[in-house]
């Protein structure tokens, strides 16, 4: 039975700035993410925006399918929903296994091995109705190629990520764009309430949640995300059957 069943190889992610090695891959071994961690953006949701750092709460978190993760930008456009939507995020991605208990933040910055973005597609018809009956959001975040990302490049690449942003264009039009010292939280922050929940490995990839602008994608539409200040972009189109509803 066993010999019948195909061992799956996890997806790797090309790193970019590794001393010495022009073909480092990251194997991905789980995909965190954060909701509503730009102020406009949960605003945009129809949710409070904290006030303040003090008044923030707790992180929201899910999970996606590490082999749902797209690295090739060709992202097929998914069943069951009219309204498949785009969120481009900060990808940080894990070289180091977390030591044991609740993270300190210097040592939540000492597992990042670099960065990358991403976009967090969304079957937003599907999370909006679980969201109406208060279920949960799995089947409108988690489905197949509901992830996507590109190239990491190291933290030493990336350099003050208090100096960056991200931006995303879709058929050469500008949709969303955001900086890094506006999210709610940042890395460190979000690294050590995921200590609080989960033993974070080597291999694990969070998305650090999305900024305002979030919209339909449709069959042939064409994206090129940006981190700015940075050379590193993601590129990819929507393919596939059409809008299925
Ligand atoms: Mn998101």
């Amino acid at each position: 039975m066993t010999d019948r069943v195909p061992a799956r190889e996890p997806v790797r992610l090309a790193v970019q700035g590794v001393e010495g090695v022009d073909d480092a891959r990251f194997p991905v071994r789980r995909i965190y993410c954060v909701g509503r961690n730009f102020a406009d953006h949960a605003r945009e949701m129809g949710a409070a925006a904290p006030a303040s750092k003090a008044d923030r709460g707790t992180p929201i978190f899910f999970l996606k399918p590490a082999d749902a993760l797209v690295n090739d930008g060709i992202v097929p456009y998914p069943p069951g929903t009219a309204d498949l939507q785009h969120e481009v995020e900060l990808v940080v991605a894990l070289g180091r296994d977390a030591p044991a208990g609740v993270l300190s933040r210097d040592d939540a910055d000492a597992l990042v091995l670099g960065y990358g973005i991403g976009l967090d597609l969304t079957r937003r018809d599907l999370q909006a109705a679980a969201k109406a009956k208060g279920l949960p959001w799995d089947t409108g975040k988690s489905f197949d190629a509901c992830a996507v990302a590109g190239d990491l490049w190291t933290k030493e690449k990336v350099g003050d990520l208090g100096a960056l942003g991200l931006s995303l264009h879709v058929n050469g039009e500008p949709r969303q764009q955001g900086r890094f010292t506006d999210l709610i939280w940042d890395v460190p922050d979000i690294l050590v309430e995921l200590s609080r929940l989960y033993a974070l490995k080597a291999g694990d990839l969070i998305y650090m949640g999305t900024p305002a602008g979030v919209a339909p994608l449709q069959p042939g539409d064409r994206f090129i995300a940006t981190m700015e200040g940075a050379d590193l972009r993601l590129k990819g189109t929507i393919v596939g059957p059409g809008l299925t509803g």
